[in-house]
Formats: structure tokens, C-alpha cells, sequence
């Protein structure tokens, strides 16, 4: 993930000087592989077929003597060494240029030879396509404009070199006007790869802003969604997560016959504890009886629900008994002192628990939530501090109070 800072720094200093940070730059070459590999094969073979047509011309001038072995024996296995090394992954995609620009210069070479050893009707072609050749190689390659000017001055310096090398002084005075041209002509359309680049960055760098806005929201909303699930006191789940995860494991149960079951917790006496000490302290008090909850029922504070004030719920996919009186225990170990109760009094909670198994399923929810909130009051009734379990074995729900049992 990009930093905010550093990819506004990226996008101004990029506005003044052109160029990207390190990091950045690698980034951008390898956002753009794909496209300059393409640009590549496009280029090489366009070079390619040009080549060959090249032969046709030599035979009509009479000259494919000359020509052949330089044609066949380097410029045509250059053009297809590149063009399979263009494919290449091993390639870094920042120096993928190079198998772009060796052929255009390979080719440059060969023209320019071909004009110096030519007979001059001749060498007026491959002066001409010798210079549409590096013109070419600022428009249909896929460089960055600061391989772009050190790559134009080489090819005209072998433009004019070559020339004056193999074809002498006089040759060099017939083409003077020709390398005059068309060396002046290269260097101006340098500037082509210099916007072409401008415009690639600012696309490249607006891409990347989407990205990371994206990814902004992705979180926030993510966070959001947190947020509207939780409790904000106890960080306990709120009554929707209850809702959202009750629905999944009843889903469960009656597509699939899995055993479910749900325990209502309510702290035993809390209205004297506030009467006593206060809401503050009250709530304190509520955040670690969710903690001592969750930490009972072995599980995280999230799935432990605050039902509403200070009665909370856990919905399992088990029947265990085993977890209600955990909970029980859980919380009057915490050996809170209730200060609205005589000394010597903790803070308890009474737990409620309904469950249904295969072949006993309540025909809705709310039967079961019935069943919990009525075995809670049994336990309440029974003297608190103590857990009551609604339809004791397989018996289908809603159970008749006549047969809770502590
Ligand atoms: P019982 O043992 O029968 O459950 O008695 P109780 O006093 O706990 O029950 P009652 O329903 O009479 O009182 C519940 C109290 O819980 C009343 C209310 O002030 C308190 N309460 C509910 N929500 C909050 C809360 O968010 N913070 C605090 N501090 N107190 C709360
Ligand atoms: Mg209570
Ligand atoms: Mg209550």
C-alpha cells in the first residue's frame, strides 16, 4: 500500500522535475510492461517486414549483391533475436527498451553501410531510410525521453561517422544536405518521447491515487461495519450482531440439523450497584462482566452480545451445558464487591439457556429466545447466581415452564 505523503510528493515533484522517485519509477515500468512489450513487436515486426521489402528494391537497383550478406547475416537475425527477447520475462521491465532500441540501431547501421557502398542512385534510398529510421525510432518506440537523447546523438553520430568512415569525404558532401535534415529533424522529435512520458506518468500516478482511495474506502467501510456490530461500552457485540449471528447458526440448524443453543445472561441485582455507586462505576462494572462472559464461554468478546442494559447473550452452535455454568462461575470470580448489597456480596450474574437439537427444532427463533428468557426468570426465581436450562433434553420447544430446571 503507498503512502499518502510520499505519492503526493511523487505527483508534485514529478510536476517540476519529471522525474519519479525510485520506488515509483520501478512501479511505473512495470505498470507500462505490458504495453511497451506490445509497442515492441509492433515496431520489430514493422522493421522486419520493411527488410524484407528492402530486398525487393536491392534487386530492382541491381545492388542485392552488396546487400545480401549484411541483410541476412545480421540485420534479419538482430530484428528476430530482439523480437523473441522482447518476450522474455527475465527482462527487467525498465530495461525492456533495449531490445527495442539495439535493432533500430543495428538497422541504422546497416543502412547507412548500404549508402556508403552503394552507387549514389541507390544510396539516396538508403540515405533517406537511414534517417526516416532514426526519426522512426523517437515515434514507434516505446523510450523514455532521457534514453531518447543520448540514443538520437549516437545514431546521428554513426549517421555522419559511418558515412565519412566507409564512404569518404566526397559521399559525405553529396549527403550534406540529406544528414543535415535529418539529424535536425531526430533531435526535434525527441521531444515526442518527452510528452509521450509526461502523459504515461500522469496516468500511471492517477491510476495509483485510485487505487489507494479505493483502498481507503474499503477500510473505512470495513471499519464502519465493525463498528455498527459492536457495542461501544463493553466491546462487546451489539443486539444486531446477536440478530446476524443468531440468523447464520439457525440457518444451520434447520437446513442442516446442527444443534444450537442460546444463554442469556443478566447481572443479578445491578440496579442497587447503580443506586449505590453511581452509572459510571456501573458501567465499569458491566465491562468486566462482558469480559468475564467471553472468557467463561471461551470465546471471543465479539460473539458475546449485549442483549440490552445489563443482560447480554451467546448463541452456539453446541448443546454443551457445560459453558453456562463456566460463565456463571467466570463472573462471580471476578469477586467484584457489590456495594448495594450487604458486605461480603459479589457481583453475580443468573444465566438462562434454551437449545434445540436435530429433530427438535422450535419452528421459529423467537420461540427460542422465549425459551432462554424464560429459563433466566426460573433462575432469577430460584435465587440468582445460578443457571436454569429451559426443555432438558430432546423435547421440542417452546418447553412449558413446568419443566425448567435449575
Ligand atoms: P435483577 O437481579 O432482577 O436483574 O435486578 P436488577 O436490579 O439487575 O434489574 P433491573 O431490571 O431492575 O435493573 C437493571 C438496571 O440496569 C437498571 C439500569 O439502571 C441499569 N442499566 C441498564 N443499562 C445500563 C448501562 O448501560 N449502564 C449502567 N451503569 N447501568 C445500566
Ligand atoms: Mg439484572
Ligand atoms: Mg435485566
Amino acid at each position: 500500500m503507498l503512502n499518502k505523503f510520499i505519492l503526493d510528493a511523487a505527483v508534485k515533484r514529478h510536476k517540476a522535475f519529471f522525474k519519479l522517485p525510485y520506488e515509483l519509477e520501478k512501479q511505473y515500468d512495470l505498470y507500462l510492461a505490458p504495453t511497451v512489450r506490445r509497442q515492441l513487436v509492433f515496431a520489430l515486426s514493422a522493421m522486419l517486414v520493411l527488410t524484407v521489402a528492402g530486398f525487393v528494391a536491392d534487386a530492382h537497383d541491381g545492388i542485392l549483391d552488396r546487400t545480401f550478406l549484411l541483410r541476412i547475416l545480421l540485420h534479419i537475425p538482430v530484428l528476430l533475436l530482439c523480437l523473441r527477447l522482447v518476450q522474455r520475462s527475465w527482462l527487467p521491465p525498465g530495461r525492456l527498451w533495449i531490445v527495442g532500441v539495439a535493432p533500430f540501431t543495428v538497422t541504422l547501421t546497416v543502412l547507412i553501410t548500404l549508402a556508403a557502398i552503394s552507387p549514389v542512385t541507390s544510396g539516396d534510398r538508403f540515405m533517406m531510410t537511414a534517417g526516416l529510421t532514426m526519426i522512426a525510432t523517437n515515434f514507434v518506440l516505446p523510450i523514455k525521453f532521457r534514453v531518447a537523447i543520448p540514443m538520437s546523438l549516437v545514431n546521428i553520430a554513426l549517421y555522419f561517422g559511418i558515412l565519412l568512415i566507409l564512404g569518404g569525404w566526397t559521399r559525405f558532401l553529396e549527403y550534406r544536405d540529406i544528414l543535415g535534415f535529418y539529424s535536425a529533424a531526430t533531435l526535434i522529435t525527441t521531444v515526442v518521447t518527452y510528452y509521450r512520458e509526461r502523459v504515461q506518468k500522469e496516468a500511471f500516478l492517477l491510476h495509483l491515487n485510485k487505487d489507494r482511495q479505493t483502498e481507503e474506502l474499503v477500510a473505512l467501510v470495513d471499519e464502519l461495519t465493525q463498528i455498527s456490530y459492536r457495542d461501544p461500552l463493553t466491546g462487546a457485540g451489539n443486539r444486531r450482531s446477536f440478530d446476524m449471528r443468531l440468523d447464520a447458526l439457525w440457518r444451520k440448524a434447520t437446513l442442516h440439523g446442527e444443534p444450537i443453543a442460546l444463554i442469556m445472561i443478566d447481572v443479578d441485582h445491578f440496579k442497587p450497584f447503580n443506586d449505590a455507586v453511581g452509572h459510571a462505576a456501573g458501567d465499569e462494572c458491566l465491562q468486566a462482566v462482558a469480559k468475564a462472559i467471553a472468557a467463561g464461554a471461551g470465546c471471543p468478546i465479539e460473539l458475546v452480545s449485549r442483549y440490552g442494559g445489563e443482560e447480554f447473550a451467546l448463541v452456539i452452535p453446541s448443546t454443551s451445558g457445560a459453558i453456562a455454568e463456566s460463565i456463571r462461575a467466570s463472573v462471580e470470580a471476578l469477586q467484584l464487591p457489590h456495594p448495594g448489597l450487604p458486605p461480603g456480596h459479589v457481583v453475580t450474574v443468573s444465566v438462562g439457556k434454551a437449545f434445540a437439537q436435530p429433530g427438535h427444532i422450535p419452528s421459529h427463533q423467537d420461540d427460542l429466545i422465549r425459551a432462554a428468557d424464560e429459563a433466566l426468570y426460573t433462575a432469577k426465581r430460584l435465587g440468582r447466581n445460578r443457571v436454569a436450562v429451559a426443555n432438558k433434553g430432546p423435547t421440542p420447544l417452546p418447553t412449558r415452564r413446568a419443566r425448567y430446571g435449575t
